[in-house]
């Protein structure tokens, strides 16, 4: 189980983890990313005033939304899509999420504008070169900026996810995605998990998205199939037990 007192414990904890890295606890905005998780670590999180939180399957950030509103509404998280985004998505997505972080083509820039005109969104860059993340090669994204622009988006900045592996592997691509965040002039950079935000800390995130280290270990997903994430299956529950 994940308590407030819990998130509170670990959240000072990153807090101090982006401190040791060189980077400033109240400028790094930190990202809770909830995947895996049931509504209340939402609930946790904006109870020690984390209010950012992100999400990566349309499905489940609608099932949390809907929850939430039959909680008391002290304050609605700020929600950013950080997942892999398929444009038939975007439309229902379009009145919860206020921050695309993930855009990483054309056809997602169009559709993000054809359903919202107030939202923020990243750029997503593949800076690993690994084929199993998403985002756009590098070279790629200064044309998505631009298209963004011309139609009216805000482009906060780009954002990546760092090389599977050891963290000082992430560096490289880290690296890459602040020189091109420079040269695009923009100020926001996401990048940091859980496991690399120190090295993504040093080479000047802004941004870092963390599950696991606000949360505890995720569920495994065969828990979470038993819990149904949280839409409702109770019966399912009883029945296989
Ligand atoms: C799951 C996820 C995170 C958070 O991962 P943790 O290891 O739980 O910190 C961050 N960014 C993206 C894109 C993710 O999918």
């Amino acid at each position: 189980m994940t308590s407030p007192g819990d998130v509170a414990r670990r959240l000072a904890r990153l807090h101090e983890r982006i401190a040791d890295a060189g980077g400033d606890p109240d400028a790094v905005r930190v990202v809770a990313v909830t995947k895996g998780f049931g509504p209340e670590v939402v609930t946790a999180a904006l109870a020690v005033g984390v209010v950012d939180v992100g999400e990566s399957y349309a499905q489940e950030l609608r099932a949390k939304a809907e929850a939430l509103t039959s909680a008391p509404r002290e304050a609605a998280p700020r929600w950013h899509f950080v997942g892999r985004l398929q444009t038939n998505k975007v439309a229902r997505l379009a009145s919860l999420v206020e921050v695309w972080q993930s855009v990483d083509r054309v056809s997602l820039v169009r559709q993000v504008s054809a359903h919202t005109t107030s939202a923020r969104m990243l750029v997503q860059v593949n800076v690993s070169g690994e084929p199993s993340k998403g985002g756009c090669p590098p070279d790629e994204a200064p044309a998505l900026v631009a298209e963004a622009r011309d139609r009216g988006l805000e482009v906060a900045g780009l954002m990546a996810v760092g090389r599977a592996g050891a963290s000082e592997g992430a560096r490289p691509g880290f690296r890459l995605l602040r020189e091109l965040a420079d040269q695009l002039g923009l100020a926001e950079r996401s990048m940091g998990m859980s496991r690399d935000l120190e090295v993504a800390v040093q080479e000047g995130s802004t941004m870092v998205r963390v599950g696991e280290a606000l949360f505890g270990p995720r569920p495994s997903r065969i828990s979470r199939t038993r819990a149904g994430a949280g839409v409702g299956s109770n019966l399912g529950e009883l029945r296989r037990t």
